[in-house]
């Protein structure tokens, strides 16, 4: 276990914003967590977990103590003739887990490539990409209660798993530290290649047989042409959810608008493209001082160099407010906000 004091967040947060945490700890196993909060942690005081900071935004400087778990390992527990059962360490990266199990040929995760951050964070937002989400391939998370230090396991139908939503962002969060999570893999691939342009990447690949490995690559490479790299200019992926709206909303959106993107859900209700509305109001590439929209993906909000998170958080407000204003639909933040 380490623990700092005034610890600079500057390399702990993709939006590369400086702020400053009263405590830092790293966690380096299940036994430092347990330890920890049973015996150190100030509980009067704010505490939260903490990854790779992939999707927080810090607007000030965090008076209290933030936890971070660096235990490490990817583990088969079980298998059968079909699946295999995999449990990933919480501070390893996400997307070490994908590269590990294509390398295997387990499929199931592939879509998910190169989504930044780590194992212990992937359960919180419930990540998706590609028409894949995480819960496809979740079986179990493993966490240690704070209040108590009690190791606790949750399985799928507990946590309430939803677009870029779980338990853990609502009844549960900053609850529990997640330790470790077992995801169920398969052992015969059933390829998701009919979302965005995948198919279109493949055909320009020169392959017999699609495997994992293939759908990863090209994954991997319409990922590195679309997003900016945080190493270049601080971002945290998409800022904001795409809005979902019900039927009489979106006909008449798309009475007004006929290339409104969207996506028909089972319930009869609509989502529809933030991306596209933020495009469409001319906010692409908008840019004030050091905040802007992202020239190529409208969707995300990038740093261009030293601009704090209070600037990011008015520049974000002030897309809300055009996007409402023009379509009179609200973007919700998927970022969490410090
Ligand atoms: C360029 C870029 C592209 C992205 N693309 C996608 C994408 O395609 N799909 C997608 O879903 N997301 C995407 N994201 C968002 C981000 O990658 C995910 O939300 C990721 O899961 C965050 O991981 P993290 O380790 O950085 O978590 P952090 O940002 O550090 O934390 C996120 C939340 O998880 C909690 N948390 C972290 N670790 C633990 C733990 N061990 N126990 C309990 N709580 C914990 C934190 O308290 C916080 O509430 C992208 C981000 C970037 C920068």
């Amino acid at each position: 276990m380490k623990i700092h004091s005034n610890y600079n967040l500057i390399h702990a947060n993709t939006f590369g914003v400086e702020a400053f945490a009263d405590t830092f700890v790293h966690l380096e196993n299940e036994a430092d967590a347990i330890d920890f909060v049973q015996h150190h942690l100030d509980k009067n005081k704010p505490y939260m977990l903490i990854g790779e900071g992939s999707n927080i935004l810090f607007t000030k400087d965090y008076q209290g103590t933030l936890m971070q778990m660096q235990n490490k390992g990817f583990e088969l527990v079980d298998e059968n003739p079909n699946f295999v059962w995999i449990r990933a360490a919480a501070g390893e990266i996400w997307d070490d887990f994908v590269a590990w199990s294509v390398q295997r040929k387990y499929a199931g995760a592939e879509n998910l490539s190169k989504i930044p951050g780590t194992i212990g964070a992937a359960p919180i937002q419930n990540i998706g990409a590609y028409g894949v989400e995480f819960e496809s391939i979740f079986n179990t998370v493993e966490a240690i209660e704070i209040a108590s230090g009690k190791k606790q396991r949750f399985y799928l139908k507990e946590l309430n798993f939803g677009y870029r939503d779980s338990i853990f962002k609502t009844k549960l969060k900053n609850k529990f530290i997640i330790s470790s999570v077992i995801l169920k893999l398969n052992k015969f691939p059933l390829f998701k290649t009919d979302y965005g342009n995948i198919q279109e990447e493949l055909n320009k690949m020169n392959y017999e047989n699609l495997n994992v490995a293939l759908v990863r690559e090209a994954i991997s490479t319409i990922r590195a042409s679309k997003l900016p790299d945080p190493k270049e200019f601080g971002n945290a992926g998409s800022f904001f959810k795409n809005p979902i709206v019900v039927q009489e909303k979106y006909a008449s959106l798309k009475l007004s608008y006929p290339n409104l993107i969207a996506y028909e859900l089972s319930n009869g209700n609509y989502k529809l493209a933030a991306g596209w509305l933020i495009d469409r109001a001319g906010l692409k590439g908008f840019t004030k001082g050091k905040v802007a929209v992202h020239k190529n993906q409208a969707l995300i909000i990038v740093n261009l160099g030293g601009a704090k998170g209070s600037e990011i958080l008015a520049f974000s407000e002030e897309i809300q407010q055009k996007v409402f204003d023009l379509f009179g639909v609200e973007l919700e933040r998927e970022v969490n906000l410090i």
